[in-house]
């Protein structure tokens, strides 16, 4: 019988921008450089040079030149096309060690590498350590790596000794390895929460495991059995893929309890489009084809698709679809919905397209270098920094769901 191996990688690209203007400017290595807007911008990326110095994300420009001097400051300007493209080169060389890749940011992702057949732990980190090393020599890319039986401790794991990292955890090993660490790096622990439980005498993951049952559903509400069994290194989700070949992107969000309220579902649609968009734009490609199912509590489900005139890599130009189109899927409008899915499909590459509406472009053009600068900002290790009107209620139904 093999033995259990811990085949789920989790990499996450060290201090990404900057590693990436470093290996097109080798003149910038070790020193303090940031990447960030200079007028009134942000640092949205910082070389530990210049974190040890007091640089940190999101910090705003000023402050950043104030608190660091001599610092270099490199703005990303059109910067997301040269990160998209050595963020899927970075991808293309995991891909080549196992099919099942599925990038969760530009920077970051999860490899399940279990049918690639390592004998023993000894190979698999021999294998690992390569392609760490190959990503360093080829791309001048430092990545952290985890590896883990699960998704949910590697992606834990890879944070414990940027940069350039290397940590292993061991099957049953997982709740060991949970313990002693800041309970903030768990899941679903943000900052409101993390108040809240220290306010409790919980700081540590370990001080979870002796809480009573009522305890922790007064402090994680319905979702407090999912939060004990990540605290103690548990986690079934499966890794998925969406590559460059992927005909498709699809998200869906089942609510905590059935909804009848259209604006919500809405606001969660238009929160998922926003981010399926964001993929499309890492990937360098534009969609043309918009598809929203809802499924009622039941089973049955209803779907309503249909195509731009245009292919778009922008949100924007599909929220008015978006709208008619869960009108149009929702026919059964007096039962609520149990869950709402948003695809995005008819990938086309942008210089493939015809240009048929030419006066629109330097509107689209405008849009795109806003989008560009949010998604550089929300590439950031602890999420979403920029988020529209829908994004922010949509956060906050779920909080309230789960108080
Ligand atoms: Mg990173």
């Amino acid at each position: 019988m093999p033995c259990q191996l811990p085949t789920i990688v989790h990499l996450d690209a060290d201090a990404f921008f900057v590693a990436v203007e470093q290996a097109l400017n080798p003149s910038l290595l070790g020193k303090k450089v940031a990447v960030g807007g200079r007028v009134r911008g942000i640092i949205a990326s910082a070389s530990y040079e210049a974190r040890a110095c007091g640089v940190y994300t999101p910090m705003p420009t000023n402050q950043a030149l104030r608190v660091c001097p001599d610092l270099v400051l490199v703005d990303h300007g059109d910067g997301m096309r040269r990160y998209s493209e050595f963020s899927r080169k970075l991808f293309a060389m995991c891909e080549a060690v196992t099919p099942v890749v599925e990038r969760r940011s530009i920077d970051e992702g999860f490899m399940d590498v279990t049918l690639c057949g390592f004998a023993d732990v000894d190979s698999l980190v021999g294998a690992m350590r390569g392609l760490q090393a190959r990503i360093r020599e080829e791309l001048g890319l430092p990545v952290s790596f985890g590896l883990a039986t699960n998704k949910l401790v590697s992606a834990i794991a890879s944070k414990q000794q940027k940069p350039f990292g290397f940590t292993v955890v061991l099957p049953r090993e997982e709740r060991a390895f949970l313990a002693p660490l800041p309970v903030n790096v768990l899941p679903g622990v943000g900052k409101k929460t993390e108040v809240l439980l220290k306010a409790n005498g919980i700081v540590r993951v370990e001080d979870l495991f002796g809480q009573t049952d009522s305890k922790l559903a007064a402090l994680f509400g319905r979702d407090w059995r999912q939060m004990l069994a990540g605290a103690q290194g548990e986690d079934e989700s499966l890794v998925g893929t969406v590559h460059e070949g992927a005909k498709s992107f699809s998200r869906q969000e089942t609510f905590s309890e059935d909804c009848r309220d259209f604006q919500q579902v809405l606001r969660v649609a238009k929160g998922m489009l926003d981010e399926l968009m964001s993929r499309v734009r890492v990937e360098g490609k534009r969609v043309r084809t918009l598809t929203v199912k809802v499924r009622y509590p039941g089973m049955q489900d209803d779907v309503a698709g249909r195509s731009l005139a245009e292919a778009s890599d922008l949100e924007a130009s599909f929220y008015v679809l978006l709208e008619n189109l869960l009108q149009l899927a929702w026919r059964r409008r007096s039962t609520p919905v149990r869950l709402v899915m948003v695809k995005l499909s008819g990938m086309e590459d942008p210089d493939e397209q015809l240009e048929l509406f030419p006066q629109q472009r330097d509107d689209d053009e405008r849009q795109r270098r806003l989008a560009a600068a949010v998604d550089a900002l929300n590439a950031r290790p602890h999420g979403a920094l920029v988020r529209r009107g829908h994004q922010v209620l949509w956060a906050e139904d779920r909080r309230k769901s789960t108080l």
